[in-house]
Order: C-alpha cells, then sequence, then structure tokens
C-alpha cells in the first residue's frame, strides 16, 4: 500500500471509529500541531498542588481542561533525564531503547560516556535503539511532518526529536542555543537560531528576584545545605554576572529565566517554520529544565522552588494563550509530563541517618570541566573512593593484586571481566563479596548483580533494573542508594538529587490538553510509555510493536477494522 493511500486508509478507518474525543459526530483530523512539553524533575505532587492553587492559571488551565491522568510513574529504575526523555521519545523501557542512563561506561574505550555522544557529530541520537513517535510521525508522511525539538540540556531535545527531527540546546560556552551537525551541515544553521540568540537575553532582567512579596511564599529563603551556582548566595536576590559572560550564561541556567528563553525559541520556531500552518501535522518538543537545575541547587523545599513554580505557571499560561492565538483552539493537542521526580535534601529528612546522606565523588568536577569545555550538558559521576575500597576488599579475600572493579559510573559497577577471566575467578562469588561490601555502607540500600535480573519474583526494585539493562551498556552490578541518600561531588555540588527506582523519583504528572478532548481526571496507574501510542493514535499513525494501548480518554482505539476497496 502506497503511503498516501494508507494515510486515507487510516483516516477513513478512525472516520469511522465513534469513540475518538468521545464525540460520536467527530471526523477524524489529527491535530495540526502535538506539543510535547516536557518539564524536568516536576513531580506529580507539586503538577497537582499548583493546579489547585488561587492564582494559577497555567497548572490550572491544563489541569481543568485536560485529561489527566494523576497516577503516573515510571516503572524504570534509573530516574534521570536521559532515559526518562528517551521513553518518552520512544513508548518503551530503556532496556529497549538503549540509553540506560545520563552517562555510561565503555569497556572498549575506557571511559564513560554522555547518552548523547556521537563521535563523527559531536551530539546526535546516535545511541537510541528504538524507533520514536517522530520517526513514525516523519515516514507517514514523507518527510513533510516538520519535527523540532528544544532544550537548555542536550540530552532534553536529541531523544524526542528522533533521527529525523531538529534539536536545539544550551551551550554555556557559546553562549547560546546550538545544534550540531546531525542536524544541520557546518554553515547551514537557520538564521532565526542566531537572531534569538541575539536578542533573547536582551529582553532579561539583571536578577532573578522574588515574584511577590516574602510573606506570600510557604517557605523559608536562608536554609541551610542550599548549594546555590557560583556567584550567588542562597538568599534572594540573584544578581546575574555581567551579561555576555560565561558565568552568565551558568547562572541563567539556574533561573526561571532559562525556561523563558527556551520557551522563546520554541515560538520562534514555530513562527519561522511555519508549523501547524498546513495539512501535514507537525511535532514540536519543549523541554524546561529550570526546575532541575533550582531542585538540585536549592532542594525542592526551597523559596526559589517554590517562586519558579509560581512563574512556571505563568509560563505555561502564556504558551497556551499563545497557541490559541497563533493554531488555534482544538487545533493542538499538547502533552505535558516530566522526566523525573526529585528527593528533598537528605539532611532536612527527618530521622534520616546523618552518615548515609551523600556518596562522594571528587572526580566529578573534573567531568563537570570537561563538559563545558565540550559545550555538551556532561555531568559525569566516578565514585572512585568506593572503588579503590572495594577493590582494596576484594584483594585481600581473594589474595590477588589487580583491580576487579573498573569502574563505578553510577547507578553500574563494572567489573574487570579480563583479570577476572585470566586470573580464573568466579564472577558470581565476586558479585557476591562486591553486593556484601556495598550493602554494608549506610548510604547503599542494594547491590543487584545483573545476573539475577532474569530471575527477580515479586522483589519491586530488581523488576525496575531489568527495565533498564541494555547489553553492553550496563555494568554487573546495579547499585541503589539508600532513600535519603545520593551521588555527590567531594566538595558537593548540588543539595538534593533525584535517579533513584524510590517511588518520590518515579512519580510524574501525565496529562494531555488541547484538540476535541473532553477534561477527565484519571486515577488509573499509567506511565510515561504511554505518551507515544496514545498521541500516535491521535496522530493516525500506526502503533508500533512493544508499545502500551493507547490511553482511550485522549485516543479511542477503532472499532471497525475494514479496508476500503482499492480505488480504481
Ligand atoms: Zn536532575
Amino acid at each position: 500500500m502506497n503511503p498516501t493511500r494508507r494515510l486515507a486508509t487510516m483516516a477513513a478507518l478512525l472516520a469511522l471509529n465513534p469513540g475518538w474525543a468521545q464525540d460520536t459526530d467527530a471526523t477524524f483530523e489529527p491535530p495540526a500541531l502535538t506539543v510535547i512539553v516536557v518539564v524536568d524533575q516536576l513531580t506529580a505532587d507539586r503538577t497537582r498542588e499548583w493546579a489547585h492553587k488561587a492564582s494559577s492559571s497555567g497548572f490550572r488551565r491544563l489541569w481543568q481542561g485536560g485529561v489527566v491522568y494523576g497516577n503516573a510513574a515510571y516503572d524504570h529504575a534509573t530516574s534521570a533525564t536521559a532515559p526518562g526523555h528517551a521513553t518518552i521519545a520512544t513508548g518503551v523501557h530503556p532496556s529497549k531503547h538503549g540509553v540506560i542512563s545520563n552517562f555510561w561506561y565503555e569497556r572498549e574505550v575506557g571511559r564513560q560516556f554522555p547518552s548523547v555522544w556521537d563521535r563523527e557529530h559531536g551530539v546526535s541520537p546516535a545511541r537510541l535503539a528504538a524507533p520514536t513517535l517522530a520517526d513514525s510521525l516523519h515516514s507517514a508522511h514523507q518527510g513533510r511532518a516538520k519535527i523540532f525539538s528544544v532544550s537548555i540540556k542536550d540530552r532534553g531535545a536529541v531523544f524526542i526529536a528522533g533521527q529525523h527531527g531538529k534539536a536545539f540546546w544550551y551551550s554555556v560556552s557559546s553562549g547560546g542555543f546550538v545544534t550540531s551537525s546531525f542536524y544541520y551541515p557546518e554553515g547551514a544553521q537557520p538564521e532565526w537560531l542566531s537572531a534569538h540568540n541575539e536578542s533573547s537575553y536582551r529582553q532579561l532582567p539583571a536578577a532573578w528576584e522574588l515574584l511577590m512579596p516574602g510573606e506570600a511564599y510557604a517557605h523559608e529563603d536562608d536554609r541551610r545545605h542550599e548549594m546555590p551556582p557560583q556567584g550567588w548566595s542562597n538568599v534572594f536576590p540573584h544578581s546575574y554576572a555581567p551579561a555576555g559572560t560565561r558565568l552568565y550564561y551558568d547562572q541563567l541556567r539556574y533561573a526561571p529565566d532559562g525556561d523563558r528563553i527556551t520557551m522563546g525559541l520554541a515560538q520562534v520556531i514555530i513562527e519561522n517554520e511555519s508549523l501547524g500552518e498546513d495539512e501535514v501535522p507537525d511535532l514540536l518538543s519543549v523541554s524546561l529544565s529550570a526546575t532541575d537545575r533550582i531542585g538540585h541547587a536549592f532542594g525542592p523545599g526551597s523559596r526559589e522552588a517554590e517562586d519558579n513554580l509560581h512563574r512556571l505557571d505563568r509560563l505555561l499560561s502564556e504558551f497556551l494563550d499563545y497557541l490559541d492565538s497563533r493554531i488555534g483552539p482544538g487545533r493542538y493537542l499538547l502533552a505535558l509530563s516530566s522526566d523525573h521526580g526529585m528527593r528533598p535534601i537528605p539532611e532536612y529528612v527527618p530521622g534520616a541517618d546523618p552518615e548515609a546522606t551523600r556518596i562522594f565523588s571528587r572526580r566529578l568536577i573534573e567531568a563537570l570541566n570537561r563538559q563545558l569545555s565540550t559545550g555538551l550538558n556532561t555531568i559525569g559521576v566516578q565514585d572512585f573512593r568506593v572503588v579503590q575500597g572495594l577493590n582494596r576488599q576484594l584483594s585481600s579475600e581473594l589474595n590477588v593484586d589487580e583491580d576487579l572493579v573498573t569502574s563505578i559510573v553510577m547507578p553500574w559497577a563494572y567489573f574487570n571481566l579480563a583479570a577476572i577471566e585470566r586470573l580464573g575467578l568466579d564472577l558470581d562469588s565476586i558479585s557476591h563479596m562486591a553486593g556484601e561490601w556495598l550493602e554494608a555502607r549506610p548510604e547503599i540500600a542494594r547491590a543487584v548483580p545483573a545476573s539475577r535480573l532474569d530471575d527477580c519474583g515479586d522483589d519491586r526494585i530488581c523488576e525496575l533494573i531489568r527495565n533498564v539493562w541494555f547489553s553492553g551498556r550496563s555494568g554487573e552490578m546495579y547499585v541503589v542508594e539508600s532513600q535519603n541518600s545520593f551521588v555527590s561531588a567531594d566538595p558537593p555540588v548540588y543539595a538534593a538529587s533525584h535517579g533513584s527506582p524510590y517511588l518520590a523519583d518515579l512519580r510524574v504528572p501525565v496529562l494531555f490538553y488541547g484538540a476535541s478532548l473532553k477534561p477527565a481526571i484519571v486515577d488509573r496507574r499509567v506511565t510515561p510509555r504511554h505518551i507515544a501510542p496514545t498521541l500516535a493514535r491521535a496522530l493516525g499513525l500506526p502503533l508500533l510493536e512493544g508499545w502500551e494501548k493507547p490511553l482511550a480518554e485522549v485516543a479511542v482505539e477503532p472499532t471497525v477494522t475494514v479496508e476500503p476497496a482499492e480505488p480504481q
């Protein structure tokens, strides 16, 4: 069947479908523009809380006018940005799409790499091992669908754009949004990109100040254990370094203004690339990262996090108004979710073991510097102190003088398989010893050997780890932090973090807004893996193997499966 006819068939099938948007008179018409908004580190609880605030406009509008899945959570263990975005992009687990973490160790090269790293282009989706919703949209319309993705973080933009879309992210070293040669040949980048980079900062204030009087905030400003970025203290106002300096560009990532310039670029793309204007449906992904950086630096219970959510609420409200006037109400479909949740600053958790707050890694800063010099959003974690201790223990127990653990790139420990084989040692017993030693540390809850993942029984953590195991990328042992602990640099650069298989890190919003959706709040358990198949059905695209069933409140299954006769 040729593609035009396949679409005609799909349209005919869906036109016969009485359940589309629960409107019996509806004929199938895909939204002119589908928008995926991923707010980095936005928890499910905060989405609900903000939607119910009297002052709310954006969250409230989405909550009251959309289809809200109030009980959504990831079902994979490594709650981090790259696996989250790749899961939304592909609709499958990291064990299928291969993006097991933000970074992983590559044995052949002997070092860790960011998930978006590609030797030829610098940044690309080369490591993504599964097809995306965007890829389906691209092929169904023979490349005529416009697909764009923007984020402060490269890993927040690259995966949702798929193999054929265009991705843009922010670079501290060049002080603006960039792309790579994977998307545009050198020198052929769109003119609107440099125009936006030159103009967007001029509209920004000289400091991040409170939106409201201090008494209006529920959270204290001056708290211990916050770790503001360079040049800022833990109290408002947060004055930016002189515009144009590297420090200024760095500080913007830790402020709501970072989201403002990201959203500004999204609108520049909509207008300059004429998204949502012709009969071919387009896809735009906007990933907002300020919530994540602010949560890491000041903690999710900070006045900074609270002010950011007020500003995010406004930004979303303005964006919905913009879509209404530019695309038209009912002509766009928006999905909102997050890449992971968040846990509090460990020291603020009542009863938390003070010995178990952080696993220090003095190499983090070195990796961070490496990142900044290449312009990648790379935060590598290698815990050399743990590796050294583990090696000392194993060498003395086994009476060998070779390192048996090559690296720990959280959450995976990579063993020295070559040495283990050469020395005739048994991997299982080494795993057992390593696991016992790791689990004896207060900041580590579990150490699960990869060999156990085939037989999880009713061990939920084991199941969640199985969903992030990918051959050639995962290590031999998965290290689970204690509830109130996380991996940090030495000295630490972050106050709080996520990344664990605990529910606080896994629960995220999943909601849909726009098109002709009937508002609903649904309590059924869903996962962000439902987003790709649901949008695919709304766009009239075929469902891919391994996908969950599309969410019926948003896009109902066609009930008639009659092929129209071949046209003469
Ligand atoms: Zn984060």
